[in-house]
């Protein structure tokens, strides 16, 4: 929505952040990328799409509270499951995260004084259930410190939530950002893909 509607917005992510990461891991010969937005039908996860997802990655800020509750409980019904779940940046206050984390997701945020790499702060107290792991402690400019990588399981699903992503920084074209996005779909994955029989043509 925001590439769209804010010019600011649309010279970073000219073609919008779904598809800025659906292209460095369509890049990825053991990974196959879909797309889903906010404005198709059922946000683009009807049953069908998530029965054939191992992983499904979330970015979201605006109309969260918008954000279809028969649409979150399916996706938390996938994840505890066995799909994998990724939320990126902002995406801690989406219905479907806390929905599976039970706990309110707030926390501090601040961004405009932070220079390189440009980057909107998140502070504690960042208000989740105690991680399986903290994977990465960031450390912003005005000295906070913040649970920016954090991996949690739910039922049989893995989650990763990983804070880098405000959409005014080109956070997503770093490559160090998309290796770790890309290790964090093979961490999430199932042990076994739904799709493991398929070849790319059959998929297609
Ligand atoms: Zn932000």
């Amino acid at each position: 929505k925001h590439e769209r509607e804010l010019e600011e917005i649309k010279k970073v992510y000219p073609e919008g952040i779904h598809n800025c990461i659906a292209g460095f891991l369509g890049k990825c010969e053991d990974i196959q990328v879909r797309t889903a937005t906010f404005e198709m039908p059922e946000h683009g996860l009807p049953e069908e799409a998530l029965d054939d997802t191992d992983v499904l990655i979330i970015w979201s800020h605006a109309l969260q509270d918008e954000f279809s509750d028969e649409v979150a409980e399916r996706v938390q019904q996938h994840v505890l499951a066995g799909m994998g779940l990724i939320a990126l940046h902002s995406a801690h206050f989406s219905k479907v995260m806390k929905r599976l984390l039970g706990t309110s997701m707030t926390l501090k945020w601040k961004h405009g004084e932070i220079e390189i790499p440009k980057e909107e702060m998140y502070g504690e107290y960042f208000d989740i259930p105690k991680p399986d792991d903290v994977i990465f402690a960031g450390w912003f400019s005005g000295g906070q410190v913040f649970r920016s990588g954090c991996t949690f399981t739910r039922g049989l699903g893995k989650i990763f939530y990983f804070q880098p992503g405000h959409e005014e920084y080109p956070i997503y074209q770093m490559p160090e950002i998309q290796q770790i996005i890309t290790n964090a779909v093979r961490y999430c994955a199932p042990a076994l893909s739904k799709r493991k029989n398929l070849t790319c043509e059959e998929v297609k």
